[in-house]
């Protein structure tokens, strides 16, 4: 079965909204400082917010991520987090496939409807090829 069938971004910014921050791995802030052309420690003090002791990026007044533009785009796309690169590839839709359909409320490119056999076959593999 073909990616499209259960997942095509639709480009509308939803995921780059709320959901309290998007966390940051030390390779993470490592490529993002690299990309800004700054260092660790200014980066995670000037674009990050601490949730608990991690970083996540911090969010503008309007929900959004702070880099998110106007034109609907990441500024920092050839190096945003690894949570934005996998999204909605994530294991814990495998632990409970009913996240999938959690995750579809607020993400319109998410497709349901599919079987659960199908879906976790489909996202299983999709991991994989993240992970390789
Ligand atoms: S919410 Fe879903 S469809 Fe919208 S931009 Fe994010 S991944 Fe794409
Ligand atoms: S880093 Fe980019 S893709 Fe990730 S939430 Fe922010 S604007 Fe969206």
């Amino acid at each position: 079965m073909k990616t499209q069938t259960f997942f095509e971004c639709q480009q509308c910014g939803e995921c780059c909204n709320g959901y309290g921050g998007v966390f940051v791995t030390p390779e993470d802030i490592h490529a993002i400082a690299d990309y800004l052309q700054t260092d660790r420690d200014h980066f995670i003090e000037n674009y990050c917010q601490m949730s608990g002791t991690k970083p996540v990026i911090a969010q503008g007044p309007d929900g959004y991520c702070i880099f998110w533009d106007s034109e609907h785009q990441c500024t920092i796309h050839p190096v945003n987090p690894g949570m934005c690169r996998t999204w909605p590839f994530i294991k814990s839709v495998l632990t409970d496939i009913a996240n999938w359909r959690i995750m579809a409320s607020s993400c319109p490119g998410i497709r349901t409807g599919v079987s659960d056999d199908d879906l976790k076959a489909y996202i299983a593999q999709e991991l994989s090829l993240i992970h390789t």
